[in-house]
């Protein structure tokens, strides 16, 4: 394989920058050309693709979002679009692919794939949630954005008694909220996977105050209520007032954190040695503190489920 290329693609991640250079570096080290391709595939559909050079990823390994830029594409979901893309890589003599994102970036891979082009993905999402990889690129750094947060407004509630409610992202997965809940000490954590219940949650509150609890943080995942829909629940139950923080777009920001460029690094390297083993179809996961392939098919075809356990250690530590 003489000629690869890398994208971002779905949601911007911290740590796809890591992931970007290390494809780069690898590809260039073996003697291949490399070329980015700027807003995923809506600018492999544009034709956006330039040659890298070393330089090119010079000082981008510490920045958070991702340098190639990121795009949803419409077009990409029809056979029009894919065929324009796929005739841009053909033109440019790209026969090896990396995909750098989330499971709808995997499904477009496979359609890719399906075309004749070798792909292979690496696992970029702040939410953790796909499938046959412990951890996601984006992921830790997102913990790490929230638990600041909870250290923070935990000062304050402390400092007033308060209680707070603060909203993370996760519309169909717990993942940030949970381990954020246990890492930050939060007394409840509300995620998608499991029906909320407000009473268990309310009476919880009330105990912790009962017994001298200063400050009372709840968190919950976007994709079970608003924060304010919460607030209603808990008033409705024991009259406590609350205050609300919606932490949105600040999770997702700022340098990616040791654990993702580490991941990251070692993720597109590995894609690059998978493209050079004449590999197709596989994304690189991290399974037992070892990257390892997977077929992309096995993991955009199954759903990845938080571990209950923790989820109980969540409740039991927030006694
Ligand atoms: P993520 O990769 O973070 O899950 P999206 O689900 O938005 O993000 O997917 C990113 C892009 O991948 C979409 O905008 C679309 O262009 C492409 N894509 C998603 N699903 C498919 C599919 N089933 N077939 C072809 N392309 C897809």
């Amino acid at each position: 394989m003489k000629r690869i290329a890398v994208l971002t693609s779905g949601g911007d991640a911290p740590g796809m920058n890591s992931a970007v250079r290390a494809v780069a570096r690898t590809g260039m080290f073996y003697n291949m050309e490399v070329y980015g391709i700027r807003s995923g595939y809506k600018g492999l559909i544009d034709n956006d693709i330039f040659k890298m050079n070393l330089s090119s990823v010079g000082d981008i390994i510490q920045r958070g979002g991702t340098f190639l830029f990121t795009a949803r594409s419409e077009e990409f979901m029809t056979p029009e679009g894919r065929k324009k893309a796929f005739n841009n890589l053909l033109n440019e003599g790209i026969d090896g692919l990396v995909v750098i994102g989330g499971d709808g970036s995997f499904r477009g891979a496979l359609e890719l794939e399906k075309m004749g082009v070798k792909v292979i993905g690496v696992p970029g999402t702040i939410d953790n949630d796909i499938f046959g990889t412990e951890y996601t690129i984006g992921f830790d750094t997102a913990v790490n954005n929230v638990i600041g947060s909870i250290d923070k407004i935990r000062d304050t509630a402390t400092s007033h008694e308060r209680i707070f409610i603060i909203e993370v992202m996760g519309r169909n997965s717990g993942w940030i909220a949970l381990k954020s809940g246990i890492s930050g000490g939060a007394e409840s954590v509300l995620i998608p996977e499991i029906s909320p219940d407000y009473d268990l949650m309310s009476e919880r509150i009330a105990r912790g105050i009962t017994r001298g609890k200063r400050h009372s943080i709840i968190i919950v995942a976007e994709g079970v209520a608003s924060a304010y829909e919460v607030a209603e629940e808990l008033k409705k139950r024991t009259e406590l007032e609350s205050r609300v923080v919606v932490l949105g777009h600040t999770q997702r920001g700022g340098a990616p954190s040791a654990n993702d460029r580490y991941l990251s690094a070692k993720m597109g390297y590995t894609a690059v040695q998978y493209l050079r083993e004449g590999k197709s179809g596989l994304m690189t996961a991290l399974v037992g503190g070892e990257i390892v392939g997977i077929t992309l098919k096995e993991s955009v075809e199954n759903k990845k489920d938080i571990d209950i356990n923790d989820y109980d250690i969540a409740a039991l530590l927030a006694i």
